[in-house]
């Protein structure tokens, strides 16, 4: 038994919007693509302009969020596009944007996944691959309090937890997180959870140029009391984003992924860090098709 199908849409669909980095209108669409293909960005505002594979090879540095490149082309902040298509298991897609980075929309990956789900979702004929995690895996930053770390799971799916404390002084209150992820509850349970920053780090991004058009009513921005300008779709929302920006990186292999993982105040660039260490120690393991598995 395969694992389950490659998936795609059925036709293309778009998303508009504003940039929250360079504050551009962006015009996305998704492409059907055909089975094998996986996701890739394509920016058609750049002459001659590649694909960019949505792997973890083709990541850069950055803060705060994924950033892709490949032959001096960029795609800023993909992980909210690649959440919406990791969730509803959508495996073949192109990606055009119009610009540098995905639409900023509310901060979350809702508008994404609607239209992914208005183009319809099909299943291909070619079986998914996936990984499950043979060992304990872990991946700690450099002060120690931030890590990511994956087990064999109990069952055939993957399912990731986030905890978050940022101590007692500060405006987002510690929070846990835990979701089995598939289509249904990435829908019900993820998908409209909003991106946020602190004040200061808001006015940080914006002394360097960054998210001009973006207002507090645009994604989730905390001053010294609580959130500005807008209100909370969850208590813990924060948690639950943070567990969508996972999901979004851990797509960066490629594969489907199988395990339990768990996540302590971790960023993008430690997500990264995590995904290149479980393609290390799968380094010698065929990747399983069904005929593996079967054996
Ligand atoms: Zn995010």
């Amino acid at each position: 038994m395969p694992h389950r199908l490659q998936r795609t849409i059925s036709r293309p669909v778009e998303v508009t919007g504003i940039g929250f980095l360079t504050g551009a209108d962006i015009r996305l669409r998704f492409i059907p693509a055909k089975p094998g293909h996986g996701i890739a960005f394509l920016r058609t505002d750049r002459l001659h302009a590649p694909p960019v594979p949505a792997l973890v090879e083709y990541t850069i540095p950055r803060q705060r969020r994924t950033t892709i490149q490949r032959c001096g082309v960029t795609i800023e902040m993909i992980e909210h596009v690649m959440a919406a298509l990791a969730g509803l298991a959508v495996d073949n897609c192109l990606v055009e944007l119009n610009g540098p980075e995905p639409p900023g929309c509310d901060g979350s990956s809702r508008l994404f996944a609607e239209r992914l789900l208005d183009a319809r979702i099909v299943e291909q004929d070619q079986p998914r691959k996936w990984l499950d995690l043979a060992r304990p895996i872990r991946v700690s930053g450099d002060d120690g309090d931030q890590s990511v770390s994956g087990e064999p799971g109990r069952d055939d799916a993957l399912t990731i937890s986030y905890s978050l404390d940022y101590g007692p002084a500060s405006a987002i209150k510690p929070q846990f997180a835990r979701v089995r992820i598939d289509p249904e509850t990435f829908l019900n349970e993820l998908a409209w959870a909003r991106t946020f920053v602190l004040e200061h780090e808001a006015h940080a991004l914006r002394a360097q140029g960054y998210g001009r058009r973006t207002t507090a009513r645009d994604l989730l921005i905390f001053g010294e009391t609580g959130v500005i300008d807008n209100v909370l779709r969850s208590d813990d929302e924060c948690a639950r984003h943070k567990i969508l920006d996972c999901l979004g990186d851990l797509a960066l292999i490629g594969c489907d992924l199988r395990g339990s993982f768990e996540a302590c105040r971790s960023g993008h660039s430690l997500n990264a860090e995590f995904v290149r260490r479980i393609k290390l120690v799968h380094a010698e393991s065929v990747w399983p098709l069904a005929a593996s598995k079967a054996a």
